[in-house]
């Protein structure tokens, strides 16, 4: 499919792109996020939806997935679209302007940013062959409705800050939670280890350390435990498990960006304070960024963003100011003419 041309087609529609989507929209340029994952939130959709951010200004706390649904809501108030499932593929230019290529689709664009946090990710998968038949059938790497687990009898494999925090947020809701690591040692923070640790003690949650997965049980084709291989003393065990949840990280690939001709550093864009990428037309802002004194923070790519998208429209639209003064008196707000 080949879409309209538009102002501002975004990269990643993270809280950088989804907040760079608003700002577009608020100084009247047509824009677009285009992102590879089906839903929009990047790392706070994709790795911590339930987790609580306590560093958005004004927000005194606020949960990762309800960020996301406001910034959605603000980002597209003025026509702005989100383009899930989109996995940016290639740049072209045609006819001086940009065209970002997918896999299915063509986004003609007068200008690109880049926020693409760290690169398209994708769960890293269980290594275990029996896992692959099981996987969207009972073993999975992300999670979404969490009702799903009311009363089950669940399985999270890791040791890091993800398998902790859902064991220790999915205890509630659960019957039972087995936690499996290769290892004793964990990565999580210390503080929900020893949550986890004391779930542990009452029996709500069973630790295996040294253990891994090694054959998934069925009846009637449905999973209704695994067995697991205690590494160290080579037996094996079964568990009751309705479902598995593989909690391993990412693997992230900033893919075809590096070969556009834009200033790229260990999968990180060098930009400068203006957020130019080395390549005319691209700007890139948040996590994907880099510069003396980055800090890899929401608050961060949200200026970052109105940095970049500022650029942007001078550049296609001369007449327009960079710096589009304060929100408090524009009139796309009904507030006094601009
Ligand atoms: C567990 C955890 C907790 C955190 N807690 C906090 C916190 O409390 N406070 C805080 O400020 N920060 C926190 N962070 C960091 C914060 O999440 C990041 O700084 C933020 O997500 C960066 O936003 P972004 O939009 O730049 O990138 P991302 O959120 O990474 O989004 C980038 C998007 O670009 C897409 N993309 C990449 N490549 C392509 C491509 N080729 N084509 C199409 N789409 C592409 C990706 O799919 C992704 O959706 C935390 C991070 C983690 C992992």
């Amino acid at each position: 499919m080949v879409h309209e041309i538009c102002d501002i087609t975004i990269i990643g529609g993270g809280p950088t792109g989804l907040f760079g989507l608003f700002y577009a929209g608020m100084r009247k340029a047509t824009a677009r996020v285009v992102d590879a994952l089906p839903d929009p939130g990047g790392q706070l959709t994709a790795l911590y939806p339930e987790k609580f951010i306590f560093d958005v200004g004004g927000f005194p706390k606020v949960l990762a997935k309800d960020l996301v649904r406001s910034l959605l809501e603000q980002g597209t108030q003025f026509g702005g679209t989100f383009h899930g499932g989109q996995r940016v593929t290639g740049l072209e230019e045609v006819d001086g302007h940009f065209v970002l290529v997918t896999e299915t689709d063509r986004f003609p664009t007068r200008s690109v940013i880049v926020a693409a946090g760290i690169g398209a990710f994708t769960p890293r998968r269980l290594p275990q062959p029996c896992a692959a038949p099981w996987e969207g059938k009972g073993i999975s790497y992300q999670l979404g409705d969490l009702s799903e687990f009311d009363g089950k009898h669940l399985v999270i494999v890791g040791g890091g800050d993800s398998a902790f925090d859902w064991v220790d947020q999915l205890a509630a809701r659960a019957a039972h939670i087995t936690l499996v690591h290769r290892s004793d040692r964990f990565r999580a923070h210390a503080a929900t280890v020893a949550s986890v640790q004391a779930k542990a003690a009452n029996g709500r949650v069973t630790m295996h350390t040294f253990h891994e997965l090694s054959d998934v049980i069925a009846t009637d084709g449905a999973m209704t435990g695994i067995e697991l291989k205690d590494i160290k003393a080579k037996s094996t065990r079964r568990v009751r498990a309705d479902c598995v949840l593989a909690m391993l990280g990412f693997v992230s690939d900033i893919g075809p960006l590096a070969e556009w001709g834009i200033d790229v550093e260990s999968d990180e864009i060098v930009v400068n304070s203006e957020m130019q990428t080395g390549r005319t037309g691209v700007w890139a802002a948040g996590d994907i960024t880099t510069y003396p004194g980055k800090l890899k923070l929401i608050a961060t790519g949200f200026a970052e963003a109105c940095t970049a998208v500022n650029q942007a429209v001078h550049w296609i639209y001369p007449e327009r100011k960079v710096n589009p003064g304060h929100s408090s008196n524009l009139a796309i707000f009904g507030q006094k003419d601009d």
